[in-house]
């Protein structure tokens, strides 16, 4: 799963994700990925978060949409990206077997993560471009 959140300059916020699912999935099974509140949750108020991992884990939980309300109540990013997976752990007797990794972004511009998997990553751009850039200067 990728997940995207994005923050504009004036504090607008954005999200997107995309899968290919779970590796022998069922036919026809559904993953957290198109489900809001579980594999994607953004609230222009507080801020979004998006989810990769075990999908149903995810969508029992409504995890994205759990992340984005343990900031509304304010924690971090960090923070409620932490207590949702922790929230999984504490009822998956194997959680171990799992990959559970949110990411999140508020309203300030604050991004945090957690994953108790290793080899969870997430990049960050700070940039403003508007990818128009090189097509002008190209133009000219
Ligand atoms: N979350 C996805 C799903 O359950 C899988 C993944 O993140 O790789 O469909």
């Amino acid at each position: 799963t990728i997940g995207m959140l994005a923050i504009d300059k004036d504090g607008r916020i954005s999200g997107a994700c995309t899968t290919s699912g779970m590796g022998y999935k069922m036919p026809g099974r559904v993953g957290d990925s198109p489900i809001i509140g579980a594999g994607l949750f953004v609230d222009g108020e507080v801020g979004g978060a998006v989810a990769t991992g075990s999908g149903e884990l995810v969508m029992k939980t409504v995890g994205t949409f759990l992340v984005v309300e343990l900031m509304r109540n304010g924690m971090s990013p960090s923070e409620a990206c932490e207590e949702a997976v922790k929230r999984i752990a504490r009822k998956i007797p194997d959680y171990e077997n799992h990959q559970i990794g949110y990411i999140a972004l508020n309203k300030k511009g604050e991004y945090g993560s957690f994953c108790i998997q290793p080899g969870f990553n997430f990049a960050i751009k700070n940039e403003v471009k508007t990818g128009m850039e090189d097509a002008e200067a190209w133009l000219k």
